[in-house]
């Protein structure tokens, strides 16, 4: 089967819709489309995509579940190295990282990675009700000064090794509700991190 050589391109708001309104602009990829520019990876033995990204997410073999229409599994997978799918997966600039590496972007326009993570993260939290698993407290508690994407991914950390770690925030929300504009990134999806960031080993 031939290869689409241009990413499948993500639905956004109609403009005459969204000059009245702060909602986000990209409105995430469909099922249908997901599984399509899935089907443009070439799961690629030597992985360069995964050099690409700062937390070496394992990008094919999550790719491969949106392939199968696995998700969920998708979505465990991103989890193994990365607590902020829904908010990488909107504001990294993977044009200048995992996407640069991508072997098919040699001859086409790159796989979209990012736009798959999107896809996936918030598949999870719009469908997956379940909190994580989170081992038994064990009695460490460690403050996490700051409630950016650092304090959030350290937490969450902290939580998966049993040490409970408590968010010191200001108001402002840290850098990410400071920096990205609303129509970038809903408040909504902001505020999931924030809630679950202190105790549930958050992941959003
Ligand atoms: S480099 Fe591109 S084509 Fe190869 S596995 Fe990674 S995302 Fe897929």
């Amino acid at each position: 089967m031939a290869i689409d050589p241009k990413k499948h391109e993500m639905p956004t708001q109609d403009p005459a819709v969204r000059a009245h309104n702060f909602n986000e602009v990209a409105l995430g990829y469909t099922e249908e489309i997901a599984l399509a520019e899935a089907s443009r990876c070439l799961n690629c033995r030597n992985q360069p995509c995964v050099a690409g990204c700062p937390v070496n997410i394992h990008i094919p073999e999550f790719i491969a579940k949106v392939k199968e229409g696995k998700f969920e599994e998708a979505y465990q997978i991103i989890s193994e190295t990365s607590s902020l799918p829904a908010v990488c997966g909107r504001v990294c600039p993977q044009e200048s990282q995992c996407e640069s590496k991508c072997t098919l972007g040699i001859r086409f326009e790159p796989v979209g990675i990012g736009r798959l993570e999107r896809f996936v993260a918030d598949y999870h939290n719009n469908e997956v009700s379940e909190l994580p698993e989170v081992p038994a407290s064990n009695g460490h508690k460690v403050a996490v000064v700051g409630s950016g994407p650092s304090g959030l991914t350290c937490a969450g950390d902290l939580a998966k090794k049993g040490i409970q770690g408590n968010g010191i925030r200001s108001s402002a929300y840290g850098r990410r509700r400071s920096g990205l504009r609303y129509s970038r990134i809903p408040s909504s999806q902001e505020d999931r991190c924030q809630g679950s960031g202190n105790t549930e080993g958050a992941r959003c």
